[in-house]
């Protein structure tokens, strides 16, 4: 199962999409991640497991290493699921990442920004950008299985989105700055951004926002951050990819 379907989010819809006024539909890519010194890798550590080599000092176990890198690869992995299991989280702060992230609404990114600890943003600038080319989120509308009704609320959010272009456009004519131009936009217009944070506010945003109390849009977000965080870091987010990725209505 993947990790969308694992939260229950589902998208029926998605063709509808295609043809809708500028829609844009999220993307996120991982671009950086802190990775040890040459000397370290070349002992057997990597971003996987760099939280749980500065965790070592802690019980002074640096002697458990041996002269294999391999060996102490798979020594640190294990610690890496310890020190999880055991919300002993600081040196997850070790670890950094960087996310290029497109084709998310204003609406998103203000629960997002709610988040403040070891975590940070460059957004577009909606002050110093003209907002004429901007483009939009549309919902899922996952929960209406009456295709003419999400035709009809598709058009609606269109109809918006267009007259909000419009709007925008004629205010600047009339001498507007952009960032007082931009005040006619709808929550769901799109923004790209680099997102910084480390291992450990990530766990927490993922603990938040891929429950299902959270709001749709976020919970996608926090899946595919989760995807791409997998990819290099394996060990440090297995026990919350598991749990969505198995079978349980609970979580749903
Ligand atoms: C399902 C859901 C519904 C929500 N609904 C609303 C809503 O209706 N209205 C609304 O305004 N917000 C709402 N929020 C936002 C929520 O209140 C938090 O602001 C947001 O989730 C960020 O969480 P955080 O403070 O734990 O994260 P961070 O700011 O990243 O903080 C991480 C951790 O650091 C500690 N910390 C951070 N700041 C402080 C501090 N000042 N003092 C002491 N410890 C601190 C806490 O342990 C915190 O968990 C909602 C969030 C969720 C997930």
């Amino acid at each position: 199962m993947d990790l969308r379907t694992g939260i229950g989010l589902k998208d029926p819809w998605k063709e509808l999409r295609k043809n809708v006024y500028r829609n844009v539909e999220p993307s996120v890519k991982l671009i950086a991640i802190t990775e040890p010194t040459k000397e370290m890798k070349e002992s057997g550590v990597d971003s996987n497991t760099l939280a749980a080599y500065t965790s070592r000092h802690c019980w002074e176990s640096t002697t458990k290493y041996t002269d294999d890198p391999k060996a102490n690869n798979e020594l640190d992995k294990q610690l890496t699921r310890k020190l999880v299991q055991m919300g002993h989280d600081t040196p997850l702060q070790a670890v950094n990442y960087v996310f290029d992230v497109d084709g998310v609404s204003k609406a998103l990114q203000a629960q997002w920004t709610r988040h403040k600890i070891g975590i940070g943003w460059s957004f577009r600038s909606t002050r110093y950008v003209k907002a004429s080319g901007n483009q939009f989120v549309y919902n899922t509308y996952d929960y209406i299985t009456d295709e003419a009704k999400v035709k009809e609320l598709l058009a609606l959010d269109e109809e918006i989105n267009k007259k909000a272009i419009e709007l925008y456009d004629k205010k600047l004519e009339l001498g507007s700055t952009k960032q007082d131009g931009r005040k006619v936009m709808p929550v769901s217009f799109a923004s790209h951004c680099s997102f910084f944070a480390n291992a450990r506010a990530l766990r927490h945003l993922f603990k938040l926002r891929l429950d299902k109390h959270a709001e749709w849009e976020i919970r996608r977000l926090s899946a595919m951050l989760l995807e791409e965080a997998m990819k290099y870091t394996p060990d440090i987010f297995i026990d919350l990819y598991e749990k969505y990725t198995t079978t349980n209505e609970e979580q749903k």
